[in-house]
């Protein structure tokens, strides 16, 4: 299966810095190989492993839900601390989503 490119790509315009991605991501599970992989799933599409020929199982839905500013997943390996009120927010955003002020740069 391809991946397609995130929502976001096709629906920014022209001078649009950050677009908000509006589909859900799924976690999805071939029962035949255990593989995993996260998609912007479409309800009503089956999605098949290529390996096995097995449509995926929906495992569930990947935080943060849509819609979300943020690309990334909710993984420990994709988050930092607000430098405001110590909330931990996706390495992606430029405004923290729990008090909603501007962060400063990853790694300041
Ligand atoms: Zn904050």
């Amino acid at each position: 299966m391809a991946l397609r490119s995130p929502a976001a790509s096709t629906r920014g315009g022209v001078g649009s810095i950050l677009a908000v991605s509006v589909r859900q991501k799924y976690r999805l599970r071939s029962p035949a190989t255990g593989r995993e992989i996260l998609l912007e799933a479409e309800p009503g599409e089956t999605y098949v492993d290529h390996e096995s020929g097995q449509p995926y199982e929906v495992v569930g839905k990947v935080l943060p839900l849509a819609p979300s500013p943020s690309q990334l997943p909710w993984a420990v390996e994709y988050l930092r601390m607000c430098n405001w009120c110590g909330q931990f927010a996706q390495r992606d955003l430029n405004d923290c989503p729990s008090c909603g002020r501007r962060m400063a740069a990853v790694g300041s």
